[in-house]
């Protein structure tokens, strides 16, 4: 509730409902995986105010925007450094811990790095144990 109202976005209980979703999962789902999954506890709420809270989210800071699915932006509330993983053969989007905060905070070429978003591919533990891996 309170980063909520520190990032100027109004509480309602249906933004609530979206951002304790995105607080409780470590699938960085999809807009539409988020509005299936709060429509079961918010059975009123409508699809555009799920795109639109995940904006307003976005833009305040409060959970992260990914580009790591070409198909489909996926959302993290997981601010703390970490890597995302992304599957190529399921999709899945993991986090996996690489050091990358090296930089963080320092100066590069009179740039001051405030933040380093890196992005890893390849297939994921799930399918390689399922032999579908082909490398
Ligand atoms: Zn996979
Ligand atoms: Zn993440």
């Amino acid at each position: 509730m309170a980063r909520m109202r520190d990032a100027g976005v109004t509480p309602t209980m249906q933004r609530l409902a979206i951002l304790e979703f995105l607080e409780g999962t470590k699938s960085h789902p999809t807009a539409d995986k988020v509005y299936v999954e709060v429509r079961k506890t918010c059975p009123t709420i409508a699809r555009a105010t799920v795109y639109n809270t995940l904006e307003a989210l976005t833009k305040a800071g409060t959970i992260l925007q990914l580009t790591v699915d070409p198909s489909a932006a996926r959302y993290d509330a997981d601010l703390g450094p970490h890597v995302h993983f992304r599957c190529r053969l399921c999709g899945e989007v993991y986090d996996i811990d690489v050091k990358q905060e090296n930089c963080l905070g320092d100066l590069v070429k009179g740039h001051r790095v405030e933040a380093v978003r890196t992005y890893a591919f390849g297939v994921c533990a799930s399918c390689r144990k399922k032999g579908r891996d082909d490398a």
